[in-house]
């Protein structure tokens, strides 16, 4: 029987993933990467959840693997393939995980591990991959996923997503998914997921990347009144901190420059003045947000 290898975040996209995979007959071999965040708890019980669902469901035809932890300090580095991110994302912005996914899976000798990057508006990997070449759609005993096309793609995309399968959920919205989910009857599967970043409570925060994707697809069921509140507060900041305008963003900086600081909390502000006065503020800001996410 195949072996396909998931990468699990906890999150919807790769959860759609592995319940619309179970649906085949083949091993799916669960992966998750620790990164140090603080969500980390969050996630991995999300995953879990999510895999006794998939084991318990009757309509399940694949053998799910026990879940695979690693750490992404300890994948081996690959030159090659980090050189060819670099190039990449000085043009465009990419997360830091595609860089460590694809040396974990040329690490494994994996042919292909399969990530589950959406057709959202904002989506990178989309604009990174349309702008560097292609995706061709691949069937395997009767389950489709798409790998690069390299003949139509550039050597860094082949380098950096080579050894990369992309989930079905390449051609969905988030909606999609969710709408795909409760056609199916697995809605009790979309209360286990979990995204946030940096939880508030035990609940998500309203402020992290995944949180504001999650709002910009309009996705509004996962969130509280108070979450609500601190998107609205915080979406043009481009790093908030402790839940609040960092001060320090171009976006901020414009701001309070224009008078406008009726929102900045004292600490804002005084971060604002901090790095008026520091040449060497993105060190200091970088330090922030390490300790930050360290919480
Ligand atoms: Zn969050
Ligand atoms: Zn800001």
């Amino acid at each position: 029987m195949d072996t396909l290898n998931i990468f699990l975040t906890g999150g919807l996209d790769s959860s759609y993933s592995v319940l619309y995979y179970s649906r085949y007959e083949i091993n799916i071999q669960p992966i998750y990467l620790k990164d140090k965040r603080a969500s980390e708890q969050f996630e991995l019980k999300a995953i879990n959840d999510i895999l006794e669902y998939v084991k318990n469901d009757s309509r399940t035809r694949a053998v799910i693997l026990p879940l695979i932890i690693d750490e992404t300090d300890r994948i081996a580095k690959n030159n090659k393939i980090t050189d060819a991110y670099y190039r990449i994302t000085s043009k465009l912005k990419l997360g830091r995980q595609y860089d460590w996914l694809q040396r974990y899976a040329v690490e494994h000798g994996h042919e292909g591990i399969l990530i589950s990057a959406t057709n959202s508006p904002e989506g990178k990997v989309k604009k990174v991959v349309l702008k560097y070449g292609a995706l061709k759609k691949q069937q395997e005993n009767g389950y489709e996923f798409y790998k690069v096309d390299t003949e139509k793609s550039h050597k860094d995309l082949n380098t950096l997503f080579g050894n990369i399968m992309f989930s079905v959920t390449w051609d969905m919205t988030k909606q999609e998914e969710i709408k795909d989910l409760h056609e199916k009857g697995l809605d009790e599967a979309v209360k286990m997921i979990w995204f946030c970043f940096t939880p508030v409570d035990g609940k998500p925060c309203g402020c992290c990347n995944p949180c504001k994707s999650y709002f910009e697809e309009n996705l509004l069921d996962f969130f509280d009144e108070a979450s609500k509140k601190r998107y609205e507060l915080t979406k043009n900041c481009e790093r908030p901190t402790d839940y609040e305008l960092c001060g320090v963003c171009d976006n901020c900086r414009k701001r309070i420059e224009n008078g406008d600081t009726a929102q900045f909390s004292e600490a804002a502000l005084a971060r604002y003045k901090e790095y008026k006065s520091l040449p060497e503020w993105r060190y200091k800001l970088r330090d922030m947000k390490a300790r930050i996410l360290r919480k």
